[in-house]
């Protein structure tokens, strides 16, 4: 039998565990055995209880032991939005839109994503890879055990490959798990601004069906005002799905155009900003199986005062996820912390409620809940310990990171531990 690791000194272990997807009050419930400990084999969790129930266990005698000396224990956050792999910063748009210009105003002026789809274009593949090397490490640095990433700064079959294979190489490289998605529809570029049908075709007969074959998962669309429209985006995911990618969607950010009843019409695995839905759209979402991705980091860095109703959504019965939505243009941040922040403090979420958003309904998401999102038995020991008392201090003393210790698969991705032999 292989070595096992018995992780004690968990003051606060928050197990997540319950139904999936969480809904409505079951959101409310994160689980919790104070004084707890984890049994683990082979990277996955094969006991969890209080303390003093783990220890009897014939099966901890030989074991490895981790004593975390205290602390609040989470299930590693999984960041279920990100723009990952990019190159080059817009602190200078940053700096603009604080004097005044607009997002939208800053994009028809040749900024916004095309200046990174510049960037990225011209950036070599490993200096690419280096840059989202180190930027996982951070990611593991501040509690997150799972990300997705999207291409999309690339817009050209070759580029857009390139962002594919920097990812597909991350997977090989790094404990942490990436989950690749297909943004080819992020924007038109500029060599197709005339012809958006041109670029729609490229995408749907020459992009689509090699992306798949490149680790790809999910197919992604920027369905906004100044992006595509839902006719448009309806015509790439379906082009996705056919190729074995599963829809996601950026929806209803800038403008309500109709992209969350979109997300619903093709079973999307998620619709995500939502910050313009209407109350028809709430209902819909909440009747569906969508997961609704919330990226408050955006509205905070934009400045914008309108947050996704994200009490209505929970209050109506949808499936609530919190992501970063990390990217140079909107949202610079990889700290799940403090999203957890910003949506207790501006989408009046509980502390708990952001907890589940941000670990088990993201990785419901991600098509993963089977095997993360929670600390039950099963599942990979992929968890986060935070240097405090209780869990609602995690979003309380904002801005801050806590995380002391990231483990995925009961192998430390961050901090370091004494580990004894049993
Ligand atoms: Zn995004």
């Amino acid at each position: 039998m292989s070595e096992a690791l018995l992780i004690t000194g968990c003051k606060q272990l928050l197990t997540l565990r319950g139904p999936v997807p969480r809904r409505g009050r079951a959101l409310r419930d994160p689980g919790i055995i104070p004084d707890g400990a984890l049994l683990v084999r082979d990277g996955r969790i094969v006991a969890v209880g209080t303390q003093k129930a783990i220890e009897r266990r014939k099966d901890t005698r030989r074991a490895k032991k981790l004593d975390l000396g205290g602390g609040v224990i989470l299930p590693g956050f999984v960041d279920s939005h990100t723009h990952l792999v990019f190159a080059g910063n817009r602190a200078e748009e940053y700096e603009q839109r604080i004097s005044g210009a607009t997002y939208e105003q800053i994009a028809r002026a040749g900024g916004g994503i095309l200046s990174t789809v510049r960037k990225v274009r011209a950036a070599d593949a490993d200096v690419l890879f280096a840059r989202a090397s180190r930027w996982i490490s951070d990611f593991a640095a501040y509690g997150t055990t799972t990300v997705e990433a999207k291409s999309g700064y690339g817009l050209s079959p070759t580029s857009e490959v390139k962002i594919l294979r920097v990812l597909a190489g991350l997977r090989c490289t790094q404990r942490l798990e990436i989950v690749s998605t297909f943004m080819g529809a992020h924007v038109v570029p500029v060599e197709f601004r005339n012809r958006p049908d041109a670029y729609m075709d490229l995408l749907i007969h020459k992009v689509i069906p090699v992306v798949a074959t490149e680790g790809a998962e999910f197919c992604d669309v920027f369905c906004d005002r100044g992006a595509f429209t839902v006719e448009q985006a309806r015509r790439i995911l379906t082009a996705g799905r056919a190729c074995g990618l599963a829809p996601r969607i950026h929806a209803e950010q800038l403008a309500r155009t109709g992209a969350a009843r979109l997300a619903v019409e093709l079973h999307a695995a998620s619709a995500d900003h939502l910050e313009k839905v209407n109350a028809a759209d709430i209902r819909a979402l909440a009747a569906s199986d969508v997961t609704c991705t919330l990226l408050p980091g955006c509205c905070f860095h934009l400045g914008l005062a309108h947050y996704a109703p994200a009490r209505k959504l929970i209050d109506a019965g949808a499936i609530v996820a919190l992501a970063t939505d990390f990217n140079p243009g909107t949202s610079p941040t990889l700290n799940m912390q403090m999203v957890l922040s910003l949506a207790c403090t501006q989408m009046r979420m509980t502390p708990a409620e952001a907890i589940a958003a941000a670990t088990i309904n993201a990785a419901y998401s991600l098509r993963r809940a089977d095997r993360i999102g929670s600390l039950e038995v099963g599942k990979f020991a992929d968890l986060a310990v935070f240097n405090l008392e209780d869990y609602r201090e995690i979003p309380y003393y904002f801005g801050v990171n806590h995380c002391r210790l990231t483990m995925k698969r009961g192998s430390v991705l961050h901090g370091s531990s004494k580990m004894q032999e049993g």
